[in-house]
């Protein structure tokens, strides 16, 4: 971890015992639990301080279980490609191409 990780930790939301939440069981988790255990996650992150920064250090260190900065695993590739697309031409750009 590194020092400004340890700094934003200290101020997480989700430290304590509802920390189980943010990631899957290790046994088979129904679809319906997840939701829920998701859902209960989320609804604690959206009350967190450190949001962003936790979003941020998942996103760089693709993250690939859990909720972080509010995100599932899913929802935060989403997000990875969003902001790895090039931004859209813009009208002069696009005539060249047309
Ligand atoms: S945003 Fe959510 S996962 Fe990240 S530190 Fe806060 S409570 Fe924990």
């Amino acid at each position: 971890m590194t020092a400004s990780v340890i700094e934003w930790s200290a101020l997480a939301a989700c430290k304590g015992p509802h920390r189980n939440v943010f990631f899957p069981p290790s046994a088979l988790e129904r679809k319906e639990d997840r939701l829920l255990r998701e859902q209960q996650a989320k609804r604690i992150c959206s009350g967190c301080c450190v949001q962003e920064a936790c979003l941020d250090e998942a996103l760089r260190n693709q993250e690939s279980h859990g909720i972080w900065g509010g995100l599932n695993e899913v929802e935060r590739r989403a997000k990875s490609t969003l902001v790895r697309t090039p931004p859209e031409l813009s009208r002069s750009d696009a005539r060249q191409y047309n």
